[in-house]
């Protein structure tokens, strides 16, 4: 029998650590499934391009872990039991339950509406590709002039706010910020901000928490109506609720809390990691939902799995910040240099090189998880331990 893994999600935590497991582990002493509801990768951190009309490469997840052992299992998530070691699916066939080992969850997040009133009725998201493509065609039936309020301030809404700027110039673009304009930046870096704003003709309105979303505005909690042909909200991203259903230690917004190895501290065969998970980071704060932080947590994952069953050293990757990489629109960036615990320094690297550099981060994360065993030391490593913790009878060590 072999050691079952399962990988729910295969976003770009969940694939990176199914492709870096199989290259870790024998195949004989191992089944590594990857569920995941679409059949081919999303890149999240390009849906604003989307919403703006750009197509991007498709990714169909066949292609990508053909011949590398992982079986991708087409498939929604519905539960997971963790005292029986099952997950629940739903998929073209009707119901089924995946029997695991160990579980990898990385099912991501999605956007949140905050309960803000009106905001689940009127406004648009960017978190997933059908809100983008919603958007997309919400943005297209605008006529010139009408109006555009992206909601937040933070690196999604600067993102959405200048990528629409740019592609659509004939509308008029605001962006409500709850706080001042990029205002965790160094002085350069909100300089450079409020340069490109100008120039991309961005209202921003600071200082401006939206309290109520209707269909033609958004209003502030001073009472301000802004208006809003279309209202698009980036104010946070929340985590999945099939995490909190479960007997699984979470914080109270649902993600599982991991020790450092990625491991649940309350259930000792399961990993989280990427948004799901609640990872402390350099400094003893948590690390914010993204990829430039979640990647490593997949890297450390797979690692930590491989190791405690071929019996290696526990490794540990280092999980640190060193930039917030920012597009504003095709031909403008921000890259802010930032402290291992993401705070801004002085240092920002701005213009065509900071688009071009950003273009170079987006690419790279795509083709590591569109390339899951390449680059990677081949070290098949043969299942020694904790096999009979979880049931298996698997080869003793070759
Ligand atoms: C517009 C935008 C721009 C961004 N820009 C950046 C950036 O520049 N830099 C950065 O570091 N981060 C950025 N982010 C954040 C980044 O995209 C996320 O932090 C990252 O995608 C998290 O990776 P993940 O693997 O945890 O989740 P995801 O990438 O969201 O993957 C989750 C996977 O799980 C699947 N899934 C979800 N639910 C189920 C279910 N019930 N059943 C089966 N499958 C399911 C999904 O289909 C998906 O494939 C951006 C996000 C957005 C929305």
């Amino acid at each position: 029998m072999q050691h079952r893994i399962v990988v729910l999600g295969a976003g770009y935590t969940g694939a990176v650590a199914a492709g870096r497991l199989a290259k870790r582990l024998h195949r004989e002493d191992v089944a590594i499934t990857l569920v995941n509801a679409e059949p081919d990768f999303v890149e999240r951190v390009r849906m604003h391009q989307v919403a703006t009309g750009q197509d991007l490469k498709p990714r169909p997840f066949s292609e990508m872990f053909a011949g590398t052992g992982v079986d991708v299992r087409l498939a929604q998530v519905t539960g997971v039991d963790v005292d029986r070691k099952t997950v629940a699916v739903i998929d073209a066939n009707g119901e089924g339950q995946l029997p695991y080992d160990t579980l990898v969850y990385a099912l991501g997040s999605r956007w949140n509406a905050q309960g803000v009133p009106g905001t689940a009725e009127h406004a648009q998201e960017i978190a997933s590709r059908p809100g983008a493509l919603r958007l997309r065609e919400r943005l297209a039936r605008l006529d010139a002039g009408q109006s555009v309020v992206v909601v937040g301030g933070g690196l999604t809404g600067l993102e959405a706010a200048t990528e629409i700027a740019e592609a659509r110039p004939d509308l008029d673009v605001a962006l409500a910020a709850r706080d001042g304009l990029g205002d965790w930046l160094s002085p350069k870096g909100r300089e450079h901000l409020r340069k490109v704003f100008g120039k991309l003709g961005i209202t921003a309105y600071e200082h401006a928490a939206v309290t109520g979303v209707e269909a033609d505005r958004v209003t502030t909690a001073d009472g301000t109506a802004i208006p809003a042909a279309v209202t698009v909200w980036t104010a946070g991203f929340a985590v999945h609720p099939i995490a909190k259903a479960t007997a699984l230690e979470v914080t109270g917004s649902g993600q599982i809390v991991v020790d450092g190895t990625m491991r649940s501290v309350s259930h000792p065969d399961v990993y989280a990691i990427g948004d799901a998970a609640m990872v402390m980071g350099p400094g003893d704060k948590p690390l914010r939902m993204s990829c430039a932080s979640g990647t490593p947590t997949a890297w450390q994952a797979a690692d930590v799995i491989a190791a405690r069953l071929t019996g290696g050293k526990l490794p540990n990757v280092s999980i640190r910040y060193f930039n917030q990489c920012i597009s504003l629109g095709r031909k403008e960036g921000l890259i802010q240099y930032v402290t291992a615990d993401d705070r801004a320094v002085q240092a920002v690297l701005t213009g065509r090189l900071a688009a071009v550099y950003k273009e170079l981060i987006c690419k790279s994360a795509a083709w590591g998880v569109a390339n899951p065993t390449l680059g990677l030391p081949t070290r098949r490593r043969r299942v020694t331990r904790e096999r009979a913790a979880a049931g298996s009878a698997v080869k003793a060590s070759a």
